[in-house]
């Protein structure tokens, strides 16, 4: 069997095309993109769902929201989420919510969380002044997935991986160096279940992978038990596919 045949034939297996890294303006103030724009971009490269994975953090809420209390936090946060949900049932592409949050005690560690509704997010407000440890023992559903984020970028360190269901191992922003072969290799040594995403901010690095599942998931729980499952595949620019 020809490498071309094998790749068809995987990408048939695995129709459905997601992005499980992505930023909106203004609820992550470090991206450039709004809600429906990115929405559109994914939407017009053939992608069937995204995870929008907002900043989450203390110090992002005082400093960037001003927010003067939670419910404000949390209506600044979701407000992207609402519009980019409402543009892709509008083009009929599927939008999680997601969160990419950071503690203090763990200086510039990020950790992404799939599997969440609103109600949790409120909960997990109340636990980001904590450290994430605590997070997981208390707060941390059943249904959700946790994982590090880019663990071997600049600044970062290796949170304790028998607390988190997987490593994103292919982190592939551009402006970053995610270390991507030391971070295949921890996933591997801790038999952790390995994401992707391309950790969208900017224009123009929309198209570079996808996780290319058997089913499209309906919602952020869905999305979590799929990854649990790790039943999905890597795609690499439409040419690399690593099963
Ligand atoms: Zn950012
Ligand atoms: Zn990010």
């Amino acid at each position: 069997m020809d490498i071309k045949s094998i790749k068809r034939d995987l990408q048939r297996e695995y129709p459905f095309r997601l992005e499980l890294h992505a930023h909106t303006r203004p609820a992550s103030p470090c991206g450039d993109i709004p809600p429906e724009t990115v929405i559109d971009t994914f939407y017009r490269s053939g992608y069937n769902g995204i995870a929008i994975t907002n900043h989450f953090f203390c110090d992002l809420f005082s400093r960037y929201y001003h927010a003067k209390d939670k419910q404000e936090v949390l209506d600044k946060y979701l407000s992207d989420y609402y519009k980019a949900r409402q543009e892709g049932e509008k083009v009929g592409m599927k939008v999680y919510l997601g969160a990419e949050l950071r503690w203090q005690s763990t200086g510039n560690n990020d950790y992404l969380l799939f599997g969440i509704d609103e109600h949790m997010l409120s909960d997990i407000y109340d636990y980001m002044s904590a450290d994430p440890a605590t997070f997981v023992r208390d707060c941390k559903s059943e249904k959700s997935f946790f994982l590090q984020a880019h663990p071997f970028r600049e600044d970062m360190t290796r949170f304790d991986p028998a607390l988190l269901d997987g490593e994103e191992v292919f982190n592939l922003h551009p402006n970053h160096n995610s270390a991507i072969a030391f971070a295949d290799q921890f996933a591997e040594q801790h038999q952790k279940i390995k994401t992707m995403g391309t950790d969208y901010h900017h224009e123009g690095h929309h198209n570079l992978c996808s996780t290319r599942t058997k089913i499209l998931p309906k919602d952020s729980f869905e999305l979590a038990s799929t990854l649990k499952a790790n039943d999905f595949i890597f795609e690499i620019t439409g040419s690399i596919i690593l099963p």
